[in-house]
C-alpha cells in the first residue's frame, strides 16, 4: 500500500475547527465557538445550520449512518446507528439530519448499569451532543461526541461528571488567576494517557477460554523465560507488530487523535502508545477510540490486542499514566514553575492546591482506579502501591520545606530567602530525577498518576482529581479574597499547606516494605488493596460533601455509582470463577486423566515385555499427577461451593466483601495445582498453548 502524506490523512475523519471554519458561514461558526469555548447554550437554528454542513460533509466522506456516542458506565463506548435516509414522495430516499437529531438523541437504555438510578417503567435515557469535542467518522457511520443522562436529568455515564469537574476547576482557577491580577477566559485540565497494552497471536488466544471470556489467563506455568532479561523494554519492533502500529497511527491520525511515541515495554509482547496531550475530555473520547481501534487493527492483522491489567501471571501488567496539568486559554500552564518570583508564588500555589487534594482525597483517587482487573497490579511490585503518595524530586522538595521552616533555600544556586512573595525562589525545572515507583509524581511541569490501569477509562479519576483540587483552589479563595495582604497571606497559607500536608509527600521508594509500614504505621495514609476496600468510601460523608457542594455528581448519582462499580467487580469476578470451573471439568481434569492412562498403559505394557524396566518416570509422574488431580478435584469443588454462596449476599457491600476473601483466595488455590500439573503433562496432551506460546509466537 502506497504510504500517504501524515498531514493529509491527519483528522481527515474529524468535523474539526478547519472543516467548520471553512464550511460553515461566519455568523454559524461564531456562536458555535462561542458555544465550545464559553459554554453558551446553542441556539436551534444554528443546531440546523450545522447539521446540515456536517451531513453534507459526513456523505462526502462515505458516511451512511449516524450515532449519538457515548461512554455509559459499562468502560466502553456505546453507540446506536441510524441511517440518514428518508423515503421521499417518489419512491426513492432523501438524506437527511436535522439539528434536533445532532442535539438530542433518545436511546432505548434499558439495559445499561444504572445502579437503581432509571425506574424499570421508563427505560429511556437521553444523549445530547457535547460541541467541545469534534464529531467524527468511523465505520461509514458520523459519530456525535455525547452525554448520556437519564430523563430526571442524572448522569448515566462518564462524560457528563467528567465537564462538570473541569467547569468546577475552571470556576475556582479563575478565582485564584484573578487573585494575581490574571483575567483569563478559561482554566482546563489537559491530559496525555500513555496506553499499556499486549499483543498476541489470534490463533493462540482463541485457543484460550480464559482469554476469550476474561481477558486474562487464570491458569499457565511460568515459561522458561520471561521478562528477566529486560530484553524486551525500548527493544527493536517486530515486523508484524510494526505493521499493527503503523496501520494503527494511520487510522488514529485520520481521527484526529495525536498518536505519537510507540515503544515495546517490559513484558514480553508488551507495548506502550502515547499522544501528544489534550483536554481532558477530548484525551478521554481520544483514549476510548484508541483502546477500541487498536482492537480493531489487531485483528486485521491476525493479533488479539489485550487490554487487561494483568494478562499473565509473573510478567509485568499493563498500566496507564494519566498526565495532567491546568493551562489557560492563552496556553499558560499553571503547573509549569514560572520566569519571576511572583509567578512562582502562583505555582506553587497550585502546586499546594494538587499536594492538598491528593493528601485529603486520597480514597478517591484510589477508588477512581479500582476494578477488579487493576487490583491485581497495585501493590504488586510492578505498579505503585495502594497507597497513595505525591513525589516532588529533591530540588521542589528542598524548596518547600524551606518555606516551611523560614530557612534559606540551599539550591544550586544557594539563593537566600527573603520575606513576603519574592522569599519564593526561582528554580529550574526539574525533570531529571524521576521515580518510577510513585503513584502521583511531579514531572517538571505536570503531574503524572500511575496507577490507572490499562483497560480503566481515564474520565473517573481525572473527575476525582479535577474536583479535588477545585476544593483547595477554593478554600485558597475564600481565603485569600478576604486578606488584607495578599502576599502576607499568600505566604502563610502555602507555608501552612506544605505542614499540614507533608505527610502525603514522599521521594523513596514506593515498592518497598518499609513505606507501606511507614505510610500507614506512622503518616497514617490509607492502604486501600482491593476494589471492595476502596469503593464504599465513595459514600463517606467527606466525599460525598466534596463532589456535591462543586455539582459534580449529585446524591443518587453517587449511590449508583458506587453500586455498578461494585457490581462491576463482583461480576468479573464470578465470571472468572465460572471460567476455571468450566477450563478444570471439561479441559484440564480430562487431558490429565489421558495422560494418566497412557502412562499407566506404558508401564504395565514395559513391565510385561521386561522384567528389569523400573519405570520410575512413568511411575512418579503418574503418582505425583494423580495426587495432583485429587486436590484439583477438591479445590474446584470449594470454588463451586463459593460462587454458590455469593448468590445468598442480599446487598453488593458483602458480596464485595465475600468475593475478596472467599472467591478470589479459592481461585488462587486452584490455579496452583494445575500450574503444577502442567509442568508434568506432556506437552502433546495438554489442552491449552503454554505462556510460552502466548508470549513469544509473535515475529
Ligand atoms: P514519559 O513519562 O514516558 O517520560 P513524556 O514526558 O514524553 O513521557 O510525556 C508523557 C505524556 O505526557 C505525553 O502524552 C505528553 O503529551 C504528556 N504531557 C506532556 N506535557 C503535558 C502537560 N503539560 N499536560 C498534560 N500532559 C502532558
Ligand atoms: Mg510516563
Amino acid at each position: 500500500m502506497k504510504k500517504q502524506y501524515v498531514p493529509d490523512i491527519f483528522g481527515s475523519m474529524v468535523f474539526d475547527d478547519r472543516v467548520m471554519k471553512a464550511r460553515l458561514s461566519a455568523s454559524v461558526y461564531n456562536s458555535l465557538k462561542k458555544t465550545i469555548d464559553e459554554n453558551t447554550r446553542l441556539d436551534e437554528n444554528v443546531a440546523d445550520a450545522v447539521a446540515s454542513e456536517m451531513r453534507d460533509w459526513a456523505i462526502e466522506h462515505g458516511a451512511t449512518h449516524f450515532t449519538h456516542w457515548f461512554q455509559p458506565l459499562t468502560g466502553v463506548t456505546a453507540e446506536k446507528h441510524d441511517s440518514f435516509i428518508t423515503p421521499s414522495p417518489d419512491g426513492g430516499v432523501i438524506m437527511e439530519f436535522s439539528g434536533k437529531e445532532l442535539i438530542k438523541g433518545e436511546p432505548d437504555a434499558s439495559s445499561f448499569p444504572s445502579g437503581g438510578l432509571r425506574a424499570t417503567f421508563e427505560a429511556r435515557g437521553y444523549t445530547a451532543w457535547d460541541p467541545t469535542s469534534y464529531a467524527f467518522i468511523k465505520d461509514h457511520t458520523l459519530c456525535i461526541p455525547t452525554a448520556f443522562c437519564s430523563y430526571s436529568g442524572d448522569a448515566l455515564d462518564k462524560k457528563t461528571p467528567l465537564l462538570r469537574s473541569m467547569q468546577a476547576l475552571n470556576t475556582q482557577a479563575k478565582r485564584i488567576l484573578a487573585l494575581f491580577g490574571k483575567e483569563v477566559k478559561y482554566v482546563r485540565t489537559s491530559v496525555g494517557p500513555e496506553q499499556e497494552y499486549f499483543l498476541i497471536d489470534k490463533e493462540m488466544f482463541e485457543k484460550r477460554p480464559d482469554l476469550v471470556y476474561t481477558g486474562r489467563t487464570l491458569f499457565g506455568a511460568m515459561p522458561p523465560k520471561g521478562q528477566e532479561l529486560d530484553d524486551h523494554y525500548f527493544g527493536v519492533i517486530k515486523p508484524r507488530v510494526t505493521a499493527f502500529m503503523e496501520d494503527l497511527n494511520d487510522e488514529l491520525w485520520k481521527l484526529g487523535i495525536l498518536a505519537k511515541t510507540e515503544h515495546n515495554e517490559v513484558a514480553p509482547a508488551q507495548h506502550e502508545l502515547a499522544p501528544i496531550y489534550s483536554t481532558t475530555n477530548i484525551a478521554t473520547d481520544h483514549n476510548q477510540l484508541t483502546m477500541e481501534i487498536m482492537q480493531k487493527v489487531a485483528r486485521r492483522h491476525n493479533l488479539v490486542c489485550l487490554l487487561h491489567e494483568k494478562p499473565f501471571e509473573g510478567v509485568n501488567g499493563s498500566g496507564k499514566h494519566n498526565n495532567w496539568s491546568m493551562a489557560t486559554d492563552t496556553g499558560v500552564n499553571l503547573l509549569s514553575p514560572g520566569e519571576t518570583p511572583y509567578e512562582n508564588a502562583q505555582f506553587l500555589l497550585f502546586l499546594s492546591a494538587v499536594i492538598q487534594a491528593v493528601d485529603d482525597y486520597q480514597d478517591l483517587l484510589r477508588l477512581s482506579v479500582a476494578t477488579a482487573g487493576n487490583d491485581h497490579r497495585l501493590g504488586a511490585n510492578e505498579a505503585p502501591p495502594a497507597i497513595i503518595s505525591v513525589f516532588l524530586g529533591d530540588e521542589l522538595t528542598a524548596i518547600l520545606e524551606a518555606i516551611k521552616n523560614d530557612t534559606p533555600y540551599q539550591g544550586k544556586e544557594k539563593v537566600i530567602m527573603k520575606l513576603g512573595v519574592h522569599s519564593l525562589p526561582h528554580f529550574s525545572r526539574d525533570t531529571t530525577d524521576r521515580n518510577r515507583t510513585s503513584p502521583f509524581a511531579f514531572t517538571g511541569n505536570k503531574f503524572e498518576f500511575r496507577s490507572l490501569g490499562s483497560a480503566n477509562s481515564i474520565a473517573c479519576c481525572n473527575i476525582m482529581l479535577n474536583a479535588s483540587v477545585a476544593e483547595s483552589l477554593k478554600q485558597y479563595a475564600d481565603i485569600l479574597e478576604k486578606a488584607d495582604d495578599f502576599e502576607t497571606a499568600l505566604h502563610a497559607l502555602i507555608k501552612e499547606t506544605i505542614t499540614k500536608h507533608e505527610r502525603i509527600l514522599f521521594n523513596g521508594n514506593g515498592y518497598g516494605d518499609e513505606w507501606v509500614e511507614e505510610a500507614t504505621k506512622v503518616r497514617g495514609l490509607s492502604n486501600l488493596k482491593t476494589t471492595a476496600d476502596a469503593m464504599p468510601h465513595l459514600l463517606d460523608k467527606k466525599n460525598m460533601d466534596m463532589l456535591m457542594s462543586h455539582k459534580v455528581f449529585t446524591e443518587t448519582e453517587l449511590h449508583s455509582r458506587c453500586e455498578i462499580m461494585l457490581e462491576n467487580y463482583c461480576k468479573s469476578v464470578n465470571i472468572e470463577g465460572h471460567t476455571m470451573v468450566d477450563m478444570v471439568r471439561k479441559n484440564y481434569l480430562p487431558a490429565i486423566e489421558e495422560y494418566l492412562f497412557s502412562l499407566a498403559n506404558a508401564t504395565s505394557l514395559m513391565k510385561s515385555v521386561s522384567t528389569k524396566v523400573k519405570c520410575n518416570y512413568e511411575i512418579s509422574t503418574m503418582e505425583r499427577l494423580s495426587e495432583l488431580t485429587d486436590c484439583i478435584l477438591e479445590h474446584v469443588e470449594i470454588l463451586e461451593g463459593a460462587l454458590e454462596d455469593l448468590k445468598k449476599h442480599d446487598n453488593i457491600i458483602s458480596t464485595s466483601e465475600a468475593v475478596r476473601d472467599d472467591v478470589l483466595p479459592k481461585m488462587e488455590a486452584l490455579r496452583k495445582f494445575v500450574d503444577e500439573a502442567e509442568m508434568l503433562t506432556s506437552e502433546k496432551y495438554w489442552p491449552f498453548p503454554s505462556y510460552g506460546k502466548l508470549l513469544f509466537s509473535v515475529y
